[in-house]
């Protein structure tokens, strides 16, 4: 497709979070763009030519993160660089998955709101969120709203997202117990996943929590298999796990995923790499639990 004068977007670049609001209720159409790692390679292979873009790079109060009670408030321009160097202690799942996010240049571009917005199915951020309970943080000129992360996927890169809202950050508990995330690729790094797991224990209230990734329209949690390991893990004794318990997580986790065959690799394997990535993240997240 040759570009044109009439084909450039236009462009809007807001420094407020009024400003930007204002900007997506006034252009509904607008295409947000943040670290630009996901948007700009649509432009580039002419998959989508929005008729104006609205560069969220600008707006500080979305670059920020802050304590809120038991839960931390993550800006949606925050990016996978700044997570890993400074959330890993408190959020340890969500810095494990941002660690494993493409190169440290796409890090340093990348956010948790651009791959929210994305709703890729195979984004790294959403295992995570969705083990660890975390709620999506969207706002427009009307209001704003907290969508529990498992209502905020409706779909194969769609999203409860109303014409006129951003996302503007993420509320992640604070780390209750250890966490686990673990990927498969085709290779170790710069790879989008085959599939993925998460994995959170809260010691506290003795509950597990799961997601998996790549492997159904839009992430997913294994709620039998969350209730097994919280009834049957030996939370007192701190004993090694039954290796039958570890066994029947990953399959109860392997049966909960919907994945379809495709270039990245075909449901049979996803569900085999999805058992084992399960009894791994456990086996780990247990042994972190018995030594502390
Ligand atoms: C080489 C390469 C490697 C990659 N590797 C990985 C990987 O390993 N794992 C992974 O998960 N992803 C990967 N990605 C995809 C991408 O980097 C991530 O999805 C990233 O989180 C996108 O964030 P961004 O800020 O760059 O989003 P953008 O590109 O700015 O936006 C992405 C989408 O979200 C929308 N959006 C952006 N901000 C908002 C907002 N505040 N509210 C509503 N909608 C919004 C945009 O309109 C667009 O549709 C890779 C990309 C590249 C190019």
């Amino acid at each position: 497709m040759t570009t044109t004068a009439l084909d450039t977007p236009v462009f809007l670049r807001p420094t407020t979070l009024a400003e930007a609001l204002a900007a997506k209720a006034a252009h509904p159409d607008a295409a947000p763009i943040t670290g630009g790692t996901d948007i700009m390679v649509e432009l580039n292979f002419d998959v989508r030519r929005p008729a104006v873009l609205l560069d969220l790079s600008e707006v500080a109060e979305l670059r920020t993160w802050e304590r809120d009670g038991d839960r931390v408030r993550v800006g949606a321009a925050v990016t996978y660089t700044r997570i890993v160097h400074e959330l890993a202690d408190e959020l340890p799942g969500l810095a494990l998955a941002a660690r494993t996010v493409g190169s440290p240049q796409i890090r340093n571009r990348g956010t948790v709101g651009g791959n929210l917005g994305a709703a890729s199915p195979a984004g790294d951020c959403h295992p995570p969120l969705l083990a660890t309970g975390a709620d999506v943080e969207v706002a427009g000129v009307r209001g704003t709203r907290l969508v529990p992360v498992a209502e905020f996927f409706t779909g194969v890169k769609r999203t409860a997202l109303a014409a006129d809202e951003l996302v503007t950050a993420v509320l992640v508990p604070r780390k209750r117990g250890p966490q686990q995330f673990a990927k498969i690729g085709t290779r170790n790094a710069m790879v989008i996943a085959v599939c993925s797991f998460a994995l959170a224990l809260d010691t506290s209230a003795r509950t597990v929590g799961t997601g998996i990734g790549s492997a159904g329209p839009t992430p997913l949690r294994a709620p039998q298999a969350q209730e097994l390991a919280a009834a049957e893990l030996p939370w007192e004794s701190r004993d090694d796990i039954d290796v039958r318990l570890a066994t029947r997580f990953g399959e109860l986790v392997a049966a909960a995923a919907r994945p379809i065959d495709d270039v990245r690799g075909t449901a049979a394997y996803r569900r085999l790499a999805l058992a084992v990535l399960a009894r791994r993240c456990l086996r780990w997240a247990w042994q972190e639990y018995r030594c502390a």
